[in-house]
């Protein structure tokens, strides 16, 4: 355990790296309540320093935030967003933009802790910055650790850096496995509410549109998610994630459909015990376990009502009617470079399904064909994974002509 969490009542330092997305907000959210509760009997608090945000574009969401948390360095990647952002920001706050401007923030802003919830490939580059600075890592994208996990893993292993996921079924698994050993780990059941359209056949989903795909039934989450619970390709990628995390063989993970959305995810151990993480559906939960870890502290967010919930369902997925969910298994399986291009081929063809290029059910078909036409590189290096990432950009462009 590092340093920082031996001395309770000192104060942490935070980065929130995407912070104006659904996580970062809901980050916020959690440090500001955190920040008013007292954590022992004598009023010592414990609390979060927000020292750097960042954001792509959203100046006005960002200064919202640097108003209320005073941070001293923020990052809008775009330029012409952070030249807006700094001719009202309060002087003491340093503005920078540009990939360049992100990395220096990782470098200089003295955060003990970074909150990775940066959307998408794009937080490949800033998690390893990460890692090399030895921050403490609250990860919650997803994608870098898809394009990159081996990689990533080997890194934080050599510079001794801790992953705390945030992803809820990453959350669960960790929590359930709670530091034992991996040889008394039998199987995880990784846990999937079937997004808004479970009951849905082919010919139904091919009339869908993005309103639809964007109203998820149990979470709210920013676009791209969406549509990717929707398809279940969320769920494919974090078959990948759970992989390279937990070091875990995919013939130890098994898809469940669990509507209700209350078990997070599950572990069985070699003895036929199973644990499940069970909680109501909201990531202020485990965006506070991975910020306290390896505390948990009182919080005012509604609590499971076993007797208003009644009953829990569970079924087997519908590959089918989600193909995405059988295409990221076979990526998983190849391995390597291929995993990488499952979510470059699906980030394009979701962002041409939400600029009304394509429907919702050309989205498996194209990263099928995108996948077709790559042959696989093994043991990739960094770069072999970044050219990767734009050949299968490109190939699903051209494919959609887009
Ligand atoms: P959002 O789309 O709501 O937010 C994304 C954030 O990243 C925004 O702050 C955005 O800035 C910023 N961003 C986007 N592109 C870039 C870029 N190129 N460089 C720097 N910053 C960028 O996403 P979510 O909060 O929903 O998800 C974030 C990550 O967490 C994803 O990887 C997702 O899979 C994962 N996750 C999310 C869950 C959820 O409940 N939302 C649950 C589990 C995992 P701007 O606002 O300016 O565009
Ligand atoms: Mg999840």
């Amino acid at each position: 355990m590092l340093d920082i969490y031996s001395k309770l009542n000192d104060m942490k330092r935070v980065a929130i790296l995407g912070s104006t997305g659904s996580i970062g907000q809901n980050t916020l959210k959690v440090i500001a309540a955190l920040n008013k509760e007292p954590v022992d009997s004598r009023g010592k608090t414990g609390g979060f320093r927000v020292v750097a945000l960042s954001a792509n574009s959203n100046s006005d969401i960002l200064l919202r935030q640097a108003k209320q948390f005073n941070p001293k360095w923020i990052c809008l990647v775009q330029e012409a967003s952070a030249k807006r952002a700094a001719a009202k920001v309060s002087s003491r706050c340093r503005v920078l933009s540009k990939e360049e401007g992100l990395r220096d923030l990782i470098r200089h802003s003295n955060a003990d802790i970074v909150v990775l919830a940066i959307s998408g490939a794009n937080a490949l580059m800033p998690l390893i910055e990460c890692i090399k600075m030895k921050k403490r890592i609250i990860l919650a994208n997803k994608e870098a650790m898809v394009i990159a996990g081996p990689m990533i893993m080997k890194l934080a292993k050599k510079h001794k850096v801790e992953i705390l996921p945030v992803d809820s079924e990453q959350s669960a698994i960790w929590q359930c496995l709670d530091g034992k050993e991996k040889k008394q780990l039998r199987k995880v059941y990784l846990t999937a509410s079937g997004g808004p359209f479970k009951n849905h056949n082919p010919r139904q989903l091919r009339r869908i549109s993005i309103r639809n795909v964007l109203k998820h039934p149990r979470w709210n989450m920013g676009r791209r998610i969406s549509v990717d619970s929707a398809t279940l390709m969320n769920k494919g990628l974090e078959i990948i994630e759970a992989m390279c995390l937990f070091g875990l063989d995919l013939s130890q993970i098994e898809i469940v459909i669990h509507p209700e959305a209350v078990i997070h995810s599950m572990v069985e151990f070699i003895d036929g015990v199973i644990l499940a993480q069970i909680a109501i559906t909201d990531m202020r939960i485990p965006i506070q376990y991975a910020l306290t870890y390896p505390r948990r502290r009182p919080n005012k967010i509604r609590h499971l009502d076993f007797f208003k919930l009644r009953k829990m369902n569970f079924e087997k997925p519908n590959f089918k009617v989600f193909p995405c969910l059988g295409l990221a298994i076979e990526a998983a399986e190849k391995g390597a470079t291929m995993p990488c291009v499952l979510n470059a081929a699906d980030e394009i063809a979701v962002e041409a399904f939400l600029n009304r290029r394509i429907n919702f059910t050309d989205i498996p078909g194209i990263i099928e064909q995108v996948m077709r036409r790559h042959k696989v590189i093994t043991r990739p290096s960094l770069q072999d994974i970044l050219d990767t990432d734009k050949w299968a950009r490109k190939e699903a462009k051209i494919l959609i002509n887009y």
